[in-house]
């Protein structure tokens, strides 16, 4: 039995009409920008998340950048984040103007490691990107309790994690700003590109809904150098519907990572399995578990038909693109080792237990006959 690594086909005939009609009401009303999908859809998200403002932008890394230009980062400062995530988070820090400096992870959480980043807080430290890697909250108490101290913004990358809790909170409300993705593949995914910030802080929230509309106050009014950037009213339908289903699609990764979970825990080739947190709560963006001959399980695994890949196979630190910043291998040593052993394993909701078990049986297969 082949598996997919993720499968939107299934997702997509469970809420078909209630999609089509919405896109069609977009299409009849012949309002494409920023009209009263966008703002319904900024209002039930915010409600979602627990915050006040929600601001839709064109994309998750646009999120990101402009989440730290209204957080007022630019030239001159450094923003510390993890070098364990999808290469858009550092791309929005150099976007602004400012350094990505990179903290090492915690074992077998995949997140920022606080203490790391304690280590890496320098004068000109103007804020910190914790990542919600694969699904699971970051240490949000020990960040907070340092971005306090030192004065820093916290800006969450919620991307892999909408819908996590941390103590009781979603993720993306306990920070100055959370960042979302909505690519198709995220566990909220729109029918193309497109990203939202939300945010306790109404200010912030007012300039991000400057630059995302070329920095204008009003039309014509232009206060600050802005963007294109906006979420537009078909995506923004499309997601109002699919945020209504998303806690139970969540539950059901959920579900999956518990049988994975029973399945897996006795083979002797897997060395650590993804799971909860003290005071966070995983909705498994991703299943990633830790293997000893990970290279060979890839391949093993591959060529029996299981859809698998690595998140990621070269830390950020170590890209040709950030050559300049001076890493060198062995700098950052728990991310390091980390990615030579982590394997993701098909996961989406509708994965069913027959295909896991499949999983499981290819995987406890590998010992015997490769
Ligand atoms: C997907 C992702 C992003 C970027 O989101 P886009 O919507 O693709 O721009 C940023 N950070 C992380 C951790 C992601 O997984």
């Amino acid at each position: 039995m082949s598996v997919p690594f993720i499968d939107l086909k299934e997702q997509y005939s469970g809420i078909r009409r209630e999609v089509e009609e919405a896109v069609l009401r977009v299409m009849e009303s012949c309002r494409f920008i920023l009209g009263e999908e966008v703002e319904k859809f900024e209002e039930e998200a915010a409600a979602y998340c627990g915050v006040k403002e929600a601001v839709g932008v064109a994309s998750g890394t646009d999120a990101l950048l402009l989440a730290l230009r209204a957080c007022g980062v630019g030239p001159g400062d450094e923003v510390i984040t993890t070098p364990l995530t999808y290469v858009a988070t550092s791309e929005a820090v150099v976007r602004t103007g400012a350094r990505v400096v990179f903290a090492d992870i915690e074992r077998g959480h995949y997140t920022l490691d606080p203490a790391s980043v304690e280590k890496k807080v320098s004068d000109r430290t103007r804020a910190v990107i914790p990542v919600h890697l694969y699904g699971l909250p970051c240490d949000m108490d020990a960040i907070l309790d340092i971005a306090k101290r030192r004065g820093l913004r916290v800006i969450e990358d919620c991307a892999q994690a909408l819908g996590a809790k941390w103590r009781g909170k979603r993720v993306g409300s306990i920070g100055d700003a959370g960042c979302i993705s909505f690519y198709p593949t995220k566990n909220l995914g729109a029918c193309g590109d497109a990203g939202m910030v939300v945010t306790g802080d109404e200010g912030i929230a007012a300039r991000i809904r400057m630059l995302r509309y070329h920095g204008a106050r009003e039309k014509y009014d232009h206060a600050v150098h802005g963007y294109n950037s906006r979420l537009d009213e078909l995506q923004a339908a499309v997601l109002r519907i699919k945020l209504r289903y998303l806690d139970g699609w969540n539950e059901c990764r959920r579900r999956n990572a518990g049988l994975y979970g029973e399945l897996l825990g006795k083979l002797p080739v897997v060395g650590r399995l993804p799971g909860d947190r003290e005071g966070g709560e995983n909705v498994y963006h991703l299943y990633t578990a830790e293997f000893k001959e990970r290279d060979g399980v890839l391949e093993w695994l591959s060529s029996s038909g299981i859809g698998c890949g690595v998140y990621y196979p070269l830390p950020l630190h170590l890209q040709e693109l950030y050559i300049d910043l001076g890493y060198r291998a062995g700098d950052l040593p728990v991310t390091e080792e980390c990615v030579a052993k982590v394997l993701s394993l098909p996961m989406y909701p509708e994965l069913g237990e027959q295909a896991i078990r499949a999983v499981a049986g290819a995987i406890a297969g590998f010992g015997a006959t490769g």
